[in-house]
Formats: C-alpha cells, structure tokens, sequence
C-alpha cells in the first residue's frame, strides 16, 4: 500500500506514527513494502539566529523516528536550554523560541547543508537518514516546498499608521500564544513557492491520501496553497480521508480555532468539513472521521457529499492512535471510486 499524507507537527506526527503501527500489523504484497509518503508543511519555518528552524519537519522526523519529547510534544527528549540561557544573558532575541541544546544540532546540519547549495528537499532526506523507524514502513519525508513562504498573522496595531501589522506566525503562536485575535493569514512568498520533487507524484501515484488531524488553517491549508497541490489532491485517482482535529468543538491542543476564526470558519468538526469540501464539488476530500462526541455532526457532512464515521479520536497513547488511523484505512477503502 502507498500512502501519502498531507501534515504539520504535532497533530500530523502523532496519527502517522499510529498509521506505522498500524501497517506493521498489515501483510503487504510479497516481495513489497509499504509505502508512507509525508508532504510536511514548511510555512512554519524561520530563521533563527543564522539558523534554519523547520518546526513542523522536525517533529516528524523525531516523532517517527523515536527522539521526541512525548510530554512537550515537540523538540528532544532528555533535552537541556544551556544555548538558550546562554544567548538570554547575552540580551539576544528572540528569547521566546524554544530552542533546546540538541535541537540546536539539526538546525546547524540543516543550516550548513543550505548554504553549501543543497534544496531543503536534499537536506531533510539527508537528516532523516539518522532517524530510522522500527517499522516495516518504507518512509520519506518531504518538504511541501524548497522555496520559502512563510505564514504571517495580520493583528491589530493602533501605533501603526494602517491600525495593523502582520507578525510571523511562530511570534503569533509561541509569543503571542494566539490571545489576540487574528484579522488574516498571510503566506509571505507563497503564491511562487512550487512544490518540492516528489510531492506531486507522491499525491498522485498514491493508494490513499490521508489528510491527518492537523491544523486546517496553518498546516494543511498553507500545503494545499502551493501551487499545483491543491489540483493534485483534486485529480488524484486514491481516495482522501481526513480525520478532524477538532472535538467537541474545540482543538484537542493549541489554538487552531484563533486562525479558524481568521480565515471565518467555525470551530466544529462540521465546519472544517466543510471547509475541505467534497471533491465531487471541488473540494479535496472524499471522507471525514469526527469524534464520537460530535456523532451529531455526520449528517451535517454527509449532506456536504462527504463521507462520515464517528470514532473516538483521542491519540491517548499509540495503540488508540493505531486504530483511528486503520479506521481512516478504512474509510478510504469504502469511499474509493
Ligand atoms: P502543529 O504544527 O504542531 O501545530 O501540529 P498539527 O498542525 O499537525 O496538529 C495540530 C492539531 O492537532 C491541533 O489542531 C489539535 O487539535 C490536533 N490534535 C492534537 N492532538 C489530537 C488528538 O489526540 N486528536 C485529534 N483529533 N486531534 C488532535
Ligand atoms: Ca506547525
């Protein structure tokens, strides 16, 4: 089986590694291997004291390949801030970014391999060699993009002279924690980035399109806005399923729901459904899991010609996390045309 998904950090990164387990459980063809494709949005992505800082490909790449930190959900375990402290005392900022001291050993790999001339594309691939998965899974990691195009939030600003002023978003996120409201969404450079080798044909050659609980806004959204992306996801003959990363009418972490609001779209599972539409009307997805708690919104979906389940889906712990993803499995299967 070839999978492809379409993933940010955290959301992405925890339902991937259950799909992993799941697959380890599924005979694949004799003589084959499955396949796991991972397109991982970059507009997350900033420089950082000379430093390339790619969040959201880092929390994959450690989240599969076993060096996250489980609790924070993000960075290294058994992880110290000396670099940290040490640059605070020096008065450089920003001091507000969480950059741990053996993180800091991607981000200068990952710095020196740019500038020597190699595509973030290259680099990630290279990274990721030191990160094997215990799974049977055959898996690659893919930037959404080698060019740059970042996610900007429009805020208010009354000492501006236009009232407001578009921060980057991991200022907005990890400084501003989302509390103010968010007036747009910009991606800086997003309307030439084109996608990274391999992205198309990975959406396109696949079995199955997975769009995992991640943000709509800010992670999948700023992947389906690379040019020629959102028509590969349209055109592909492998069914999409997406799972929502909103219960009960909240985000189960973070504050997915403050860019929701930007953008004007609801904080329900229903919404967001609505939001990726039915690709029988233009949209990008054939299917949709809700949580059992929002087992009243599958006919508002359903009735957007998209196909709908209610399951529990709370990633609590792998196993959990490995039947949700075997669930959007499938779904697939049933909605395939
Ligand atoms: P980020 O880039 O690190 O913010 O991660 P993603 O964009 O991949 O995922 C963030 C989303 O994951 C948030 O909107 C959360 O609501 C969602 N999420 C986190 N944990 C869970 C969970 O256990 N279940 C579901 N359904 N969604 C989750
Ligand atoms: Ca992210």
């Amino acid at each position: 089986m070839r999978v492809t998904a379409l993933s940010g950090g955290i959301g992405g990164a925890r339902f991937l590694r259950g799909l992993l387990t799941h697959l380890d459980t599924v005979p694949p063809a004799p003589g084959s291997q499955h396949r796991l494709d991972v397109i991982v949005n970059t507009a997350d992505d900033m420089w950082l004291f000379g430093l390339r800082v790619c969040p959201d490909l880092d929390t994959v790449m450690y989240t599969l390949g076993g060096g996250i930190d489980e609790a924070r959900g993000w960075g290294r375990r058994d992880e110290s801030w000396h670099a940290k402290e040490e640059l605070a005392a020096y008065g450089v900022e920003p001091t507000w970014f969480g950059l741990g001291d053996r993180d800091l050993a991607t981000h200068i790999v990952r710095t020196q391999m740019l500038g020597a001339g190699y595509p973030l594309s290259a680099v990630t691939a290279a990274l990721a060699t030191r990160w094997p998965t215990r799974h049977s899974t055959q898996i690659r990691l893919l930037p959404m993009s080698d060019d740059r195009a970042e996610t900007h939030v429009v805020i208010d600003d009354p000492a501006s002279h236009s009232g407001r002023r578009a921060v980057h978003f991991q200022e907005y996120w990890v400084r501003l924690h989302a509390k103010v409201p968010a007036r747009g969404i910009v991606v800086v450079g997003g309307d030439d980035a084109k996608p990274a080798p391999g992205v198309l044909e990975a959406i396109r050659d696949a079995d199955v399109l997975l769009v995992p609980p991640s943000n709509p806004v800010v992670s999948v959204g700023t992947i389906l806005g690379v040019a020629g992306i959102r028509d590969a996801v349209l055109s592909t003959r492998a069914p999409v399923v997406g799972v929502s990363p909103i219960v009960a009418n909240r985000p189960v972490r973070g504050m997915a729901d403050a860019v929701l609001a930007a953008i004007g779209v609801e904080a329900t599972a229903g919404a967001v459904a609505r939001h990726y539409g039915a690709r029988t009307g233009g949209g990008v997805i054939d299917g949709w899991l809700v949580d059992s708690s929002d087992e009243a919104s599958v006919v508002e979906v359903q009735s957007a010609g998209i196909a709908c389940r209610a399951i529990p889906l709370m990633m609590t712990d792998v196993a959990a996390t490995a039947g949700m993803a075997a669930q959007a499995l499938t779904l697939a299967q049933d909605v395939r045309r």
